[in-house]
């Protein structure tokens, strides 16, 4: 394949109309700072049209133009498609002169133009992707210093392209960035058995529970769960069983406690739930439809005869003035006089009239 077939400059025009779609330039509005530009174009090289055109597929695309009223025009007529094959600036005298643009109807109707001179808009990797051009309804001529300033001015437009794709990419990286700090702080916090909050992460929510409490929010329930002989389930059906009967207990959990109650693996086969806005009463009841429902629900059930497992519960209420130590510890002592009672109970912290039920 030499450089000229048709499949060569097939693949330079796709890969430079990719160039062009990277800049994310095309049908977007207008910007003052590339108005701008255009207007200074028109004031220092005294020409009434001056327009900044992208080459697109089919079409010529004008980011910003002066004097001519459209934002886009069909490719076959188009000028600065034939500027855009050659470096530097494209000067066209008098376009009634030039085979290439005699019977252009853009020449030969309205608006009538005569003279063209356009400054490559080239990529950084040496694309070429419209210009910055300067038209006249007269046959005339470009002055050296008009030549330097209309091509200064179109290196501006590409320096203002290369930094808005830059801001673009910065700004992705950033959302990238946040993206992956926000799964890793997820991820520190959870527990990648069950998905529940780690023990860390749930002294953190608790802690900042006792935080609202102090500014007024009501009190809370704190429950410690532990799951009666839990280690004769590994001893006698294997590890990979009391995995699997970790994750069944936390779904029941998720569906015996209230979307707005905290679910923590406290450790091994401990749980901890925080209840906000829960008396230790109602509490109580939560730990009571969890006893209810380990009794009803078998956890695996693909053996003879299916597991069933009974869970202990300490309940401890937390308030504003609690100190966080010593309510766990309490709630840790709770749990085990339900242990010591015969396991399969709950015993909560004493206060007024227990539930009725
Ligand atoms: P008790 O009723 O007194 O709480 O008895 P228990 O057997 O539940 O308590 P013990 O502390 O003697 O044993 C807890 C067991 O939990 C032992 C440990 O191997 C098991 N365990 C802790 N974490 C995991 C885990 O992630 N997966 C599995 N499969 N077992 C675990
Ligand atoms: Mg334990
Ligand atoms: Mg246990």
């Amino acid at each position: 394949m030499t450089d000229n077939s048709p499949l060569c400059t097939y693949a330079y025009e796709t890969q430079r109309l990719q160039t062009l779609a990277d800049y994310r330039i095309l049908d977007t509005p207008e910007e003052s700072a590339f108005d701008d530009i255009v207007e200074v174009a028109s004031l220092i090289c005294e020409a009434p049209i001056s327009v900044i055109n992208f080459i697109d597929r089919d079409r010529q695309w004008f980011k910003s133009e002066k004097g001519l009223g459209v934002r886009e025009t069909p490719l076959d007529i188009s000028i600065c498609a034939h500027a855009i094959l050659q470096p530097g600036l494209f000067i066209i005298p008098d376009t009634t002169l030039d085979p290439r643009f005699a019977n252009n109807p853009l020449v030969t109707g309205e608006p009538h133009l005569r003279f063209y001179a356009g400054a490559l808009l080239e990529s950084q990797d040496g694309y070429p992707l419209g210009t910055l051009c300067v038209l006249d309804y007269q046959p005339r001529e470009l002055s050296e210093r008009q030549r330097f300033a209309l091509q200064a001015l179109a290196n501006q437009v590409m320096a203002h392209l290369e930094l808005m794709q830059a801001h673009r990419e910065q700004a992705e990286l950033i959302r990238e960035l946040e993206t992956a700090r926000h799964d890793l702080a997820k991820r520190a916090a959870t527990d990648p058995l069950t998905g529940l909050l780690n023990r860390r992460a749930f002294e953190q929510r608790l802690n900042q529970e006792v935080a609202l409490m102090q500014r007024g929010a009501p009190p809370a329930a704190l429950m410690l769960i532990d799951l009666d002989l839990f280690k004769t389930v590994n001893d006698t059906l294997g590890h990979q069983a009391g995995d699997e009967v970790l994750v069944r207990f936390t779904e029941l959990c998720r569906e015996v406690f209230r979307q707005a109650d905290v679910i923590g693996r406290w450790g091994g086969e401990e749980f901890v739930v925080m209840l906000p806005r829960s008396s230790v009463a109602e509490a109580h009841l939560a730990a009571e439809r969890l006893h209810q429902i380990l009794a009803t629900t078998a956890m695996l059930d693909d053996i003879s005869p299916p597991l069933y497992i009974t869970a202990s519960i300490g309940i401890c209420s937390l308030t504003g003035s609690s100190n966080l130590d010593e309510c766990l510890q309490k709630t840790d002592e709770l749990l085990y006089q339900a242990k010591d009672q015969g396991r399969n109970r709950t015993v909560c912290e004493p206060q007024g009239t227990p539930p009725q039920h």
